[in-house]
């Protein structure tokens, strides 16, 4: 008892930090990227970006959203990527193009709000809702709502979700610069079942909570990039090298809404955990050392 005491308080004596600057503060305050070469260190949720490249506001198939949080930024693996997808927008979805949500900040690194991870430049959210311009104006761009493909009980996915939202999931699952891809689990279990080809690509689709009005699109390291710190298990690891459309999957809408619905009451005898430490309370020390190069490089 005494032991788990200590541990709160230090914990929360260490905790506000406002004398050691947070990590998200510092990263939050820069405007571009650093003047080196591209480089993904660390990872996706403990990191950062040398060189990071912006990807543009506007192109022929996409739109960055919500320009004033300026996270349209990433590796230029990256945004090789978001181009090659909004071209699948048009050609395998029948969409115009993609409405892309949140990079990652100039330099990666920790953000003031929202995300643990997408600090290494490597991760990027694709909104739901089907673009029906790609010329709206900057003020549309923050107003502008996606759309929920998942039904209120969490159970299905409803009318929004589409066969386009189907092919542009599968371009993307295999685009081979791609780790792994994260979406509500009614959305893998609606594809599972409407694919009657071969479902391989369906490996890499990771079912987690929340990932309605977005899907989150992970890369791999780039190839050379030494500090670059891969994801693990393997999406082939956590599938057992199927493609998860399994009893796995459908835990998601049995067991784990029935636990959202009525939470276990909490054991008595086991002590309250400390409150875990996420991004937004990381310090420099908890970064890659590297990243206080690529925060103090012009
Ligand atoms: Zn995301």
């Amino acid at each position: 008892m005494m032991r788990w005491l200590a541990v709160v308080v230090c914990f929360s004596l260490g905790a506000p930090a406002s004398a050691q600057s947070l990590a998200n503060q510092l990263f939050g305050a820069l405007r571009d990227g650093s003047n080196q070469q591209a480089e993904v260190i660390g990872a996706y949720a403990k990191g950062c970006l040398a060189g990071g490249v912006e990807l543009a506001e506007t192109g022929p198939t996409w739109q960055a959203m919500r320009l004033s949080r300026n996270r349209n930024w990433g590796h230029p693996d990256l945004i090789a990527f978001v181009q090659r997808l909004s071209q699948s927008a048009v050609t395998e979805a029948g969409w115009p193009g993609i409405y892309v949500g949140d990079m990652s900040q100039p330099r990666g690194g920790p953000m003031t709000s929202g995300h643990q991870s997408h600090q290494s430049g490597l991760d990027v959210d694709i909104w739901m809702l089907r673009p029906n311009r790609l010329n709206l104006t900057r003020r549309e761009r923050e107003n502008l709502s996606s759309i929920s493909v998942r039904s209120a009980d969490q159970s299905r996915v409803n009318e929004n979700f589409t066969y386009g939202h189907m092919a542009l999931l599968r371009a993307a699952a295999l685009d081979p610069a791609v780790d792994r891809i994260f979406v509500t689990p009614p959305v893998k279990i609606a594809m599972c079942n409407a694919e009657d080809g071969n479902k391989d690509w369906l490996q890499k689709i990771r079912p987690l909570q929340g990932h309605h009005y977005h899907f989150h699109v992970r890369l791999r390291c780039p190839r050379g990039d030494r500090n670059c710190e891969t994801q693990t298990p393997s999406v082939r690891e956590l599938s057992k090298g199927g493609n998860g459309c399994d009893a796995s999957l459908n835990w998601w809408v049995t067991t784990y809404l029935e636990l959202l619905r009525n939470p276990p009451e909490p054991d008595p005898n086991t002590p309250t955990p400390p409150p875990r430490r996420g991004a937004r309370d990381y310090t420099m020390a908890d970064l890659p050392r590297q990243c206080a190069q690529v925060l103090a490089s012009n």
